[in-house]
């Protein structure tokens, strides 16, 4: 399977302008194939987007005409807009009528270069450019997370603010010793929330709370501090047709820096909860997680279509790196309609009022404990059951019996946010490490 790791680059003033140059010329290659494509539009002519027929037009356009950008370069472009115009199509086929066809022009767009192209050594970098131009060395801020061999590709490109190399690689699936793999028949339902990114309940009465606190937390100074700065820096906004001051393009430079700081912390801590919880189910031995889908999407075969709208979503964001990292471990992800799941008892079924709090109490068999977790038990019986009906697409779920999370691990995500840590807090309290269990008592029956 694939992953892709984001890479920062430590680069001399002269590089950054190359670079930069590189997504510029990346940009007009965009701008040309719409440009084409228009012309023909109004001439009656088909359009041109087959990936082969536009490297044809590439060709045709002759070397030099995209500054430093070579055709290894220009041709990532094409297919880009290929697969996007083909996207599109298939989506307006299946009646989506909000699907649009690529028409926006760009600035600034990403170069992917293949393996073979480019020469990865450690961390220096060679992208290749136009015959006759210099050659392009870049220093990457830290080693690349891959081994060498298993690279495919490298991609340029600028966001927030700075200039990244995405390299993507082709990662096996984890092996482990005899008996220690996960095991598809115990499964853990998985409750997505605000407040816990991820609260688990898996078998043997295993529970697991990730906290969000941390980022939440972040997002709040953000935005305070997005405030403040506009606050401060409004005196130096340009009136309209005016010329913007250095200083002005300077706070403007300075504001997309630390927003794109901003949301590189959170998709870390994004990151680090999904991982928690995929260290946990590998702990337990747990091969099938079932996750509580907040948008009633059911466990249909996702197209692409579909994995596009779960990216674009933060809670679809929350699933796909489950999923990216429950793949990688050899565990399985099932999606289930969540409906209910928060305000229905584990054991007797009965609808409960929604509580106001995190605790949830039943009052018919007096069964109380945490909102998520028991919605996380609740999730865990949908599990979709292997019978040739829901094979066949049924979608019937096989009811198995609920397991009440007893033992608790907690997790928060975010620690390395600065502000929300534990040991800034307080630092008399004992720092957590990766083996620290906090156990306790969580679900009681109160007198029958
Ligand atoms: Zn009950």
């Amino acid at each position: 399977m694939h992953r892709t790791a984001r890479v920062g680059l430590r680069l001399t003033r002269a590089q950054r302008a190359r670079c930069y140059g590189l997504l510029r010329s990346a940009g007009d290659v965009w701008a040309c194939v719409l440009e084409v494509n228009h012309w023909r539009w109004r001439h009656d002519a088909p359009p041109v987007v087959g990936y082969q027929a536009l490297c044809r037009e590439l060709s045709a356009a002759g070397p030099g005409t995209f500054g430093e950008l070579d055709s290894t370069g220009a041709r990532s472009v094409l297919r880009r807009y290929s697969d996007a115009w083909f996207a599109a199509a298939k989506r307006r086929h299946a009646g989506d009528l909000t699907a649009r066809f690529p028409r926006r022009r760009r600035g600034l767009l990403p170069v992917r270069y293949y393996h073979g192209t480019y020469t990865l050594d450690r961390r220096r970098l060679r992208l290749p450019t136009a015959a006759g131009s210099r050659p392009l060395w870049l220093r990457l801020d830290r080693d690349v997370p891959y081994p060498m061999e298993q690279v495919r590709s490298v991609t340029l490109l600028a966001e927030g603010g700075r200039l990244w190399i995405e390299v993507t690689a082709e990662v096996p699936v984890t092996s482990y010793p005899q008996g220690a793999a996960p095991d598809p028949g115990r499964v853990a339902g998985v409750d997505l929330g605000v407040i816990h990114p991820y609260a688990v309940a898996g078998p043997d009465g295993h529970g697991l709370l990730v906290s969000g606190r941390a980022v939440r937390a972040e997002h709040r100074m953000h935005l305070a501090d997005t405030k403040h700065r506009r606050r401060a820096t409004a005196g130096q906004a340009p009136k309209p047709g005016q010329r913007g001051s250095r200083r002005w393009r300077q706070a403007r430079r300075r504001a997309r820096l630390v927003e794109g700081r901003h949301r590189r912390r959170i998709r870390q801590a994004q990151h680090e909860a999904a991982k928690t919880v995929i260290d946990w189910a590998v702990r337990h031995r747990v091969g099938t997680l079932t996750v509580g889908d907040p948008r009633g999407v059911l466990d249909l075969p996702a197209g692409r279509r579909h994995n596009l709208r779960l990216r674009q979503w933060q809670i679809g964001r929350a699933i796909s790196m489950l999923r990216d990292k429950a793949e990688l471990a050899g565990i399985v992800v099932h999606l289930v309609d969540e409906r209910g799941t928060s305000s229905t008892c584990p054991t007797c079924r009965k609808r409960i009022s929604k509580p106001a709090g995190r605790t949830m109490t039943c009052r018919l068999c007096n069964l109380t404990g945490h909102r998520d977790l028991f919605a996380a038990a609740t999730i865990a019986t949908r599990t979709p059951g292997r019978t040739p009906a829901t094979e066949a697409g049924g979608g019937s779920s096989v009811t198995t019996a609920v397991v009440l999370p007893r033992t608790l691990t907690h997790r928060r995500a975010g620690r390395h946010l600065p502000g929300a840590g534990l040991s800034r807090r307080d630092p008399r309290r004992p720092h957590h490490t990766d083996h620290h269990h906090q156990r306790w008592r969580l679900v009681r029956h109160r007198r029958r």
